[in-house]
């Protein structure tokens, strides 16, 4: 059994539906993508798992349990820890501090894999940062913090809503070389990835999506050049 799956899952804001029974699964200590284009529904797959977005309790199954129906504060206490879009790091607050929010909500274990230390030995540049103030970080700093806050839950799924957009090359590299690592500590993992490259390179299964829709699904070994370009542009382009 998959340790997070949707079932035929809908979204909708208000009136307008975003989702139309999306189905993606991620097993245990697995890697997937989520790719497709701007407005295809990836960040609302990833608000409506979160529990920012309601949606029917059995659309969303975790560790065996219907938890569509859950709220945000508590998805984070099952385990579930989400790098929103645009980081979203406190601005007044220290590399440090973001990084201690992470733990809100669940009191540190003695037995925890990440821990401040483990941060910064992941993320070597934010030591030297640790005092610096939110505002006063580069894109891929704040990502780097962005990450270590979800981290430092101890989450069994990380969820990363667009890892690389607006970043240097250089600084995607330092991400994703962080990905295994994380896979090593036991955290299953999405990314929402538009770069198709990247998601083909760290994931062990893709999906593409297309207007609230999943359009293609499989390993980066199965999917075809041609498949993956019909699946994310549609097939009249
Ligand atoms: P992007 O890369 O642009 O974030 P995405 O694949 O993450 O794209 P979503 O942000 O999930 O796409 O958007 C899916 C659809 O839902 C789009 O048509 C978008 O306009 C709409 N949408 C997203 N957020 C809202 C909102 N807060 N209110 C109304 N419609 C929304």
């Amino acid at each position: 059994m998959a340790l997070l799956s949707t079932h035929s899952l809908t979204a909708y804001y208000g009136d307008f539906q975003a989702l139309f029974g999306v189905d993606i699964a991620l097993e245990e200590s697995e890697t997937i993508a989520i790719i497709g284009a701007n407005g295809a529904g990836k960040s609302t797959l990833m608000r409506a798992i979160t529990g920012l977005l309601t949606s029917d309790a059995s659309g969303i199954q975790y560790d065996g349990q219907p938890i569509g129906d859950i709220p945000a504060e508590d998805i984070m206490k099952l385990g579930i820890a989400m790098v929103p879009e645009g980081r979203k790091l406190f601005p007044s607050l220290s590399v440090e501090e973001n990084l201690q929010i992470g733990y809100y909500g669940r009191k540190p274990q003695p037995g925890d894999y990440w821990q401040i230390d483990a941060i910064y030995d992941l993320f070597p540049a934010l030591k030297d940062l640790r005092r610096r103030p939110g505002t006063a970080l580069s894109g891929g700093q704040q990502q780097m913090v962005a990450i270590g806050r979800a981290l430092m839950s101890n989450p069994r799924v990380l969820l990363c809503d667009e890892i690389s957009l607006g970043l240097a090359p250089v600084i995607i590299r330092d991400i994703y070389k962080a990905l295994p690592r994380i896979q090593e500590s036991g955290a299953s993992t999405i990314i929402v990835e538009q770069d198709i490259g990247q998601a083909m390179k760290v994931a062990d299964r893709v999906y593409c999506m297309m207007e609230g829709r999943v359009t293609l699904s499989g390993t980066p070994e199965e999917l075809s050049r041609e498949a993956i370009h019909n699946a994310y542009f549609g097939e009249t382009e």
